[in-house]
């Protein structure tokens, strides 16, 4: 089966949508093992859309369309589609009692332009909406398909997922199978050199990948099955496992909140966080993980040098002499926050998002992340984006390296180095 895709619609070609349809469609006929090699959008529109179909069942047998089976006079897909088969449409009373009994569900009385979506093309079969009033249909003439979906993403998923799947795993004689294994704090280039002979491979491929100002790599295996693909990935993965380490943070859909969110749970451990450039950013990530209340204590915005100092005994003698953006502070920072909140781990993040620096002696981007436990310091500088629109990016990827490095204190990770003792390094700390 040779498969293309026709998203329909005025509103993704003017940019007011995101063509979301496509990437879900795109994920699950790979998965699928069916091949798909273009993917079209066109207006609401016959004459193109007619075009659109020329075009497609030139490469293709099969076509999938969304959109365009709502019951405004625009809406034309199954209009076209049923006209381009050369069959006509039949009212059927069936569908459209189902279609008066969903809005009288709803305490409404059906609007007359609705009945249009109770025309059916002759021959075709009906895929039942369960959440919305347009059916979608499979229609076949001389081997060729055409699959017609609406444009709604939560009516066009589940119908997909449980009446088109079934269908076309009749056509299909393989499946293709993916993992992401998502990492932190190595970088694409120093993660490709440890797995490089991996991504010389055939069946499964390993190809990297950066997002977000994290490094993943996608293991993809294509074979008979799911088991014989499982068969395919698990010693691979075993081994970028093993090469890679306490960097893997997670293997597909994961956040680096989310794991160490399940992290802390599992060791039943609670941290706080004392934020200056990322203003709360760590707290809500944390906190948009439910369950995060078991081990989220708190978290200070601590933006101005006045409350560094007031709740946290940050030192105003290094605050001055070092800057807001040292180590020495945002050590101060961590162990503050600890004593404050007698959590287990001091988080503290202190930085120069940008655009611009406030300290000529600092650059922009220039981030101190500090973690303790009360007992040991484990400090990471790093540097973000310098300019254009490098604030969001420098908050979002600050607050990921602050988790992370959470994440690994509470692992003992041998990426990881200590500072030692956390108290000795603010005494002794060079102050001359
Ligand atoms: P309706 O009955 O709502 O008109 P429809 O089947 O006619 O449904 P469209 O008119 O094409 O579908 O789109 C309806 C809505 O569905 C859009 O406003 C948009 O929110 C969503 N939608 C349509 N196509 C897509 C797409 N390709 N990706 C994401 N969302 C989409
Ligand atoms: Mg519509």
């Amino acid at each position: 089966m040779n498969c293309e895709l026709i998203s329909v619609g005025t509103e993704i070609l003017l940019g007011d949508i995101l063509n979301t349809n496509a990437r879900f469609l795109s994920k699950e006929l790979a998965a699928l093992g069916i091949s798909l090699m273009y993917q079209t959008t066109v207006g609401d529109n016959e004459e193109r859309l007619k075009a659109c179909l020329d075009l497609a069942f030139s490469r293709a047998d099969t076509v999938i369309l969304t959109g365009g089976l709502g019951p405004t006079p625009d809406d034309l897909t199954k209009e076209v589609c049923a006209d381009y088969f050369g069959k006509r449409l039949i009212m059927r009373e069936d569908i459209l009692e189902e279609i008066k009994s969903y809005f009288y569900g709803k305490g409404l009385r059906m609007p007359e332009s609705n009945a249009k979506q109770a025309l059916v093309p002759e021959d075709s079969t009906v895929l039942l909406n369960e959440n919305g009033t347009a059916p979608g249909f499979i229609m076949e003439n001389k081997g060729r398909k055409i699959i017609i979906l609406p444009g709604p993403p939560r009516e066009m998923e589940p119908m997909f997922r449980r009446q088109v799947i079934p269908y076309l795993k009749k056509f299909s004689d393989s499946v293709i199978k993916s993992h992401t294994v998502r990492t932190f704090g190595i970088g694409e280039s120093a993660m490709s050199e440890r797995v490089a002979d991996l991504l010389e491979k055939d069946n499964p491929t390993v190809a990297p990948y950066a997002k977000d100002g994290e490094a993943l790599l996608r293991i993809t295996a294509k074979a008979e099955n799911e088991e014989e693909a499982d068969k395919l990935i698990s010693p691979l993965l075993a081994e970028i496992k093993e090469r890679l380490g306490s960097y893997i943070y997670g293997i597909d859909a994961q956040s680096i909140e989310e794991a160490t969110v399940s992290l802390m749970k599992e060791k039943k451990l609670t941290a706080a966080f004392a934020e200056s450039c990322t203003a709360g950013l760590c707290a809500k990530r944390i906190t948009d993980i439910s369950g995060a209340s078991e081990v989220f204590h708190c978290g200070v915005v601590s933006y101005s040098d006045d409350i560094k100092e007031k709740l946290l005994g940050v030192s105003s003698d290094d605050l001055s002499r070092f800057g807001a953006v040292s180590e020495i502070v945002a050590a101060q920072m961590a162990l503050g926050i600890k004593r404050l909140s007698g959590a287990d781990y001091g988080v503290a993040v202190t930085g120069m998002a940008g655009p611009t620096s406030d300290d000529p002696k600092k650059e922009v981007g220039l981030i101190y992340i500090a973690v303790t436990d009360g007992e040991s310091l484990y400090l990471k500088e790093f540097h973000g984006r310098k300019n254009g629109s490098c604030r969001d990016y420098n908050r979002f990827v600050s607050a990921s390296n602050a988790i992370n490095q959470l994440r690994l204190c509470i692992l003992n990770s041998p990426e990881l180095r200590s500072e030692g003792s956390i108290t000795e390094f603010i005494n002794s700390y060079p102050r001359n």
